[in-house]
């Protein structure tokens, strides 16, 4: 039995093999399935995670035939050609003693392309492509190919293979009525309905022989309307289980669900008390799965009974050694998963390859090497925010002797007012991480240090990096000096009082998230979550939805844009429609097309259509975005000083962390 983390490092005997550990690599497509050269960087970021012990990894996922292309030219596997470059992936985690099995996804009518196919011909709300109904030939070829994909993952060295059968994918939506209005034997009755997904599941064993995983992805929770019932689920994994299946996964949430799922608001291990329902049901091991992102937490899931195996998929985006780090009990130097999908879902739904905010490496793994310098200079980072973090922590990677000077008493920038959001509590975890490695790799820190154009003269650096960021924007405006107004650091950072009706000039990503602060009271707890978002815990209605129930609101605020576009509308692809529902719930007035006229002891003058406002608020809070912070530059660079300049400092639109964390490495990576 392992010393840390027992249950988590449990291995799992299937019969005819054996996992190492109760720890699944979760299915993500990456975007490098499509990308020209593509398998080699998989082959190289599966070998790197299986390097780094995961029990099981699934691919991310690859269509059967073409009707099931997530996209147009999406990842298939249907020829023995296709099935060669598989090869790649198979043989380098084999050769790090990993296991992988590759997940086949039918994506039914959620595909983005003209020849989708479903159950019937409904269009989902989220996608302009009406899918074409099925014919029962249709059928019996789709579940043939279901199989003879299944055949060539075999042949092509996969371990097993993962059916996707949730998330609202075509197997899902074969299964209940919301999508499916058959009246053949494939549509009507809850038997008909399933017959589809367990044909397929028997096709797939029948085609791969006994001593290879089939692991299916079960949608516990539909969290759509007309979704399955309890008794449904729980009848249809025991027949998944006859059918051939050797463990079964957890879905949780169609994509189509207007309840958030992953994103960062969900709590920690927020749904596995979907699948500790499903405990004691059937005979073979249960994968629990969303937002697992700790040992800890993985550890309280298993030894509580909730699953047999957890299922993390973000996390080896942030760190692929969070096995070999707990095994060692070093918790403290995971690079912990943040949830924030900035670099990772909301890549890849705008067909960029993914990656991670707080690992820019991942999914670069041949592009980006850290590599032990020959010649080895001092070097000084100005400002310890993700940019100069990170700058420094891979700068002293590589074997340079690096200083991180920082004016204020702690580091993190920026990240410390965004660690006081209400649903951003996991920015302390990377706060926690930066600063692990910093000592870790033995970067001088020196807190309360602001620095100077003449704190540089007599020192000896052979390379300054400028990483002094940003700071709240100016806004010359009538009244701008008045006592109702704040700014966000006023509020977020030095916590002055606030009033009970506010205005926030600026609408941004910092706007949203101000609002989020000010109106919400309540700690974020898995049951206040359910009540929040209309979850049934009990699952007692179809696809477990219960009427929302709001909690008044902490105060009456109004969020303001001068621009005419939809507000929030540059927010994350896949977390922006969180935001803005979240706003409705805590009935924040959002207005735009907004002339500011000035602000006096009656509030916030504006103008809107060409009519004049009062808006009689306590406080006005400015979060009319950012500046640079950059007075050493240009002035270091005169005085024949070898200087760099990234993050806020070197360009303050558009930034984010994910760009600041991503600039820091780049530049590090060539010192
Ligand atoms: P900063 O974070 O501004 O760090 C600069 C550092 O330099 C500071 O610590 C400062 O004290 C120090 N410094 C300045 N001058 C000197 C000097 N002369 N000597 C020594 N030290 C000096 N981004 C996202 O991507 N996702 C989010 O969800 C997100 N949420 C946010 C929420 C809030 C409330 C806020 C305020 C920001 C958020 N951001 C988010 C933005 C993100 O935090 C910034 O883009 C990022 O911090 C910029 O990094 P940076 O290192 O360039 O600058
Ligand atoms: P931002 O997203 O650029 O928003 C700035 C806001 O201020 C806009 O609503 C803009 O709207 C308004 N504005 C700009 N100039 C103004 C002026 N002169 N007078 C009045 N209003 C003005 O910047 P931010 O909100 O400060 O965020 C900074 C960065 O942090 C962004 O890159 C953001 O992506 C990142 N961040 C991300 C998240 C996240 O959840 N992903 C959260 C927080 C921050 P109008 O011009 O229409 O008035
Ligand atoms: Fe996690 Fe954010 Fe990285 Fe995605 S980008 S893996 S959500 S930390």
């Amino acid at each position: 039995m392992s010393e840390y983390f027992p249950h988590l490092l449990e291995p799992l005997d299937l019969g005819f093999t054996k996992l190492k550990n109760r720890v699944l690599m979760g299915s993500m497509h990456t975007g490098l399935e499509e990308e020209k050269n593509g398998f080699e960087r998989l082959a190289k970021y599966f070998a790197v995670r299986a390097k780094g012990g995961v029990g099981l990894m699934v691919t991310g996922g690859i269509a059967p035939n073409r009707a099931g292309w997530v996209g147009p030219f999406a990842a298939k596997l249907s020829s023995k050609s296709e099935a060669k470059k598989h090869k790649l992936i198979t043989d380098a985690v084999h050769a790090e003693d990993g296991k992988i099995c590759m997940q086949i996804l039918h994506s039914g009518r959620y595909g983005y392309h003209p020849f989708t196919v479903a159950p019937s011909a409904i269009k989902s709300a989220i996608n302009p492509f009406k899918p074409w109904k099925l014919t029962q030939r249709g059928i019996k070829n789709t579940i043939k190919d279901f199989a003879k994909c299944a055949s060539l993952a075999q042949e092509a060295g996969y371990d097993g293979v993962e059916i996707m059968g949730s998330e609202g994918y075509l197997l899902n939506q074969f299964i209940v009525n919301r999508t499916n209005k058959r009246d053949d034997e494939w549509g009507g009755s809850y038997e008909n309905r399933i017959r589809f997904p367990l044909e397929v599941v028997k096709a797939v064993r029948a085609a791969v022989g006994e001593n290879f995983i089939i692991i299916y992805r079960l949608s516990m929770l539909d969290l759509v309307d007309d979704g399955s019932t309890w008794d449904e689920v729980v009848h249809l994994a025991k027949k998944i289980e006859e059918a051939g299946a050797t463990i079964i996964n957890t879905g949780i949430g169609w994509h189509e669900a207007r309840i958030p799922t992953i994103a960062t608001m969900v709590p920690r291990g927020g749904f596995s008390w979907v699948t500790k329902r499903l405990m004691g049901e059937v005979n073979i091991p249960l994968i629990t799965t969303n937002r697992i992102n700790t040992p800890e937490i993985a550890e309280k899931i298993l030894s509580d009974g909730h699953a047999n195996m957890v299922s993390m998929a973000r996390p080896f985006l942030a760190d692929p050694d969070f096995v070999l780090k707990a095994m060692e009990g070093k918790s403290m130097a995971i690079n912990t998963c943040i949830a924030c999908n900035q670099a990772c879902l909301d890549h890849a739904f705008n067909n960029k390859i993914a990656s991670c905010l707080v690992n820019p490496m991942a999914c670069h793994e041949t592009e980006y090497i850290v590599t032990p310098t020959t010649a080895k200079k001092k070097i000084a980072v100005v400002g310890a925010g993700p940019a100069g973090i990170a700058c420094a922590i891979y700068t002293a990677q590589k074997g340079h002797e690096v200083t991180l000077y920082e004016a204020n008493k702690e580091i993190g920038g920026q990240f410390n007012m965004a660690k006081e959001i209400p649903g951003k509590e996991e920015f302390h975890e990377t706060i926690r991480y930066f600063n692990y490695q910093l000592k870790e790799n033995n970067v001088d820190l020196k807190l309360n240090h602001p620095v100077d154009l003449a704190y540089f003269d007599g020192q000896d650096y052979d390379e300054i990096v400028v990483a002094t960021g940003v700071a709240p924007r100016q806004l010359n405006l009538e009244g701008i000096d008045h006592p109702k107004v704040l700014s966000y650091v006023d509020v977020l950072r030095d916590k002055k009082e606030v009033g009970e009706t506010v205005a926030l000039i600026g609408a941004g990503g910092i706007g949203f998230d101000v609002a989020e602060y000010l109106t919400t009271d309540t700690l974020p707890t898995i049951e206040h979550f359910n009540k929040e978002w209309g979850i049934d815990k009990d699952i007692s209605t179809r696809g477990g939805l219960l009427p929302e129930q709001d909690d008044p609101p902490k105060r009456k605020v109004y969020m303001l844009q001068r621009s005419k576009g939809k507000m929030g509308g540059k927010l994350g692809k896949t977390t922006g429609w969180i935001h803005r529902l979240s706003m409705k719930k805590k009935k924040v007035n959002l207005i735009n097309k907004v002339e500011y006229k000035k602000i006096d002891d009656h509030g916030l003058h504006i103008s809107r259509d060409g009519e004049d406002q009062i808006l009689n608020v306590d406080n006005i809070v400015i979060c009319a975005g950012q500046v640079s912070v950059n007075n050493l530059h240009e002035a270091l660079k005169s005085k024949g000083h070898k200087v760099h300049i990234i993050g806020g400092a070197f360009e303050a639109k558009e930034l984010d962390a994910k760009y600041a964390i991503e600039q820091g490495m780049k530049l590090a990576l060539k010192i």
